[in-house]
């Protein structure tokens, strides 16, 4: 409930939340007066899952009272979706709804191209960085400004942070030209810390001859060089060797045009593939937080990005491990209970006894960084006014 404090009045009761019941019931549109409303109604319903939406010029439970027009969204955070089946023509693990620990860097790898533009690029301040619990991650940009940007903002936002363009059928999807973006060298600089271990090493992409021939479709059809790669290529012992001798080559062959070939390619394989239709309207909903994935039933867990390299999506609790987690906690309370005095036992809330704990600090840091802000910006204001 922190989140509200010191918001405007009516601001909370203004924001859409949709659930999904059983037999996947989806109810849009139901607004709270105050949180405990909400968690009140939570606790009744017991939904399957939790949307946010906007915050609307109304109350969204009463949209249909209104004259047509009249309900608009006005805010909403800026959020951004990175899902891994939209990597699925570059990673040679795993397809569709799939991850493992070596696909994972994918996510790893947007999540710190994504953030560092927000922050030095856009000079965003709160993001919060959400695991969805089961193949990608999800990023609520929270600043006050932020919420009131329009839709067209945002779909220049998506522009901006987007790279590879086209589709199945698009062969090379990353064209670079001269001179580079500082935005496109930036990330390259973050690809480069990854690359060898997750694109040569991890997922071996020029191992053998069925993969080299996608890379080398990536290598202008010029004589001499693609013909050259595929006689040296087999000559060479592994994936690492392969791309010393694709970045040498390519490198030299072109004195009089400048090459990005290497560069190009690097980013096919690695650059973040943005769902730009969640970020792009107001109106869009976007999985809570702490949710219950339906499919994994793993926990939708903020990520603390300090840690990053860290995070593991096999790690993260389960509803059925939060369950057994809560039921030993209970026995431990019972083989208790004779040999202390009860007073002397503080109740601890229940979250905080399970391996959910750790995240909800990560969200409690990120709220209270919120707040901190909002008391800084208030007290600014009060200044400007002389009324302080
Ligand atoms: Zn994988």
């Amino acid at each position: 409930w922190a989140v509200t404090r010191g918001m405007e009045k009516g601001y909370f009761a203004r924001r859409e939340f949709s659930f999904t019941l059983r037999d996947d019931i989806y109810v849009r549109y139901q607004s709270f007066e105050r949180p405990q409303d909400l968690e009140k109604e939570l606790q009744k319903a017991c939904p399957y899952k939790v949307d946010i939406g906007a915050v609307y010029s109304h109350r969204p439970s009463q949209h249909n009272t209104l004259r047509s027009g009249a309900f608009q969204a006005q805010e909403k955070e800026l959020v951004f979706d990175v899902d891994m089946t939209d990597y699925d023509d570059v990673r040679g693990c795993c397809s569709s709804a799939e991850i493992c620990s070596k696909c994972w860097t994918l996510m790893t790898i947007a999540i710190r191209i994504l953030d560092r533009a927000l922050v030095e690029d856009l000079g965003v301040q709160h993001r919060l960085w959400v695991y969805s619990g089961r193949r990608g991650v999800h990023c609520w940009v929270c600043d006050d400004t932020v919420r009131k940007w329009s839709s067209s903002l945002r779909s220049s936002i998506v522009d901006y942070l987007s790279l590879v363009k086209g589709g199945a059928d698009t062969v090379k999807k990353v064209h670079l030209s001269d001179p580079v973006h500082p935005f496109i060298s930036k990330s390259l600089r973050l690809v480069e810390e990854y690359f060898e271990q997750y694109a040569l090493l991890g997922q071996d992409i020029l191992g053998c001859r069925e993969s080299w021939d996608k890379v080398l479709a990536l290598v202008p059809d010029r004589p001499p060089l693609r013909e050259q790669l595929q006689q040296d290529f087999p000559r060479k012992r592994d994936s690492v060797q392969r791309w010393a001798r694709l970045k040498a080559l390519s490198s030299s062959s072109s004195k009089k045009l400048p090459s990005y070939t290497e560069q190009e390619i690097m980013l096919q394989f690695c650059f973040p593939r943005l769902d730009g239709n969640v970020s792009k309207g107001l109106n869009h909903l976007l999985k809570s937080p702490f949710s219950v994935h339906p499919k994994t039933g793993r926990i939708s867990v903020p990520i603390d990005i300090q840690r990053l390299e860290q995070f593991d999506p096999f790690a993260v609790p389960t509803i059925s491990s939060l369950c057994r987690e809560l039921d030993e906690a209970n026995d431990e309370d019972k083989d208790k209970e004779n040999e202390e005095d009860p007073e002397s036992r503080r109740r601890v809330r229940d979250y905080k006894r399970t391996s959910l704990a750790p995240y909800v600090r990560v969200f409690e840091c990120f709220v209270e960084d919120m707040e901190r802000a909002r008391r800084g910006e208030l007290l600014r204001r009060s200044d400007l006014q002389g009324d302080f």
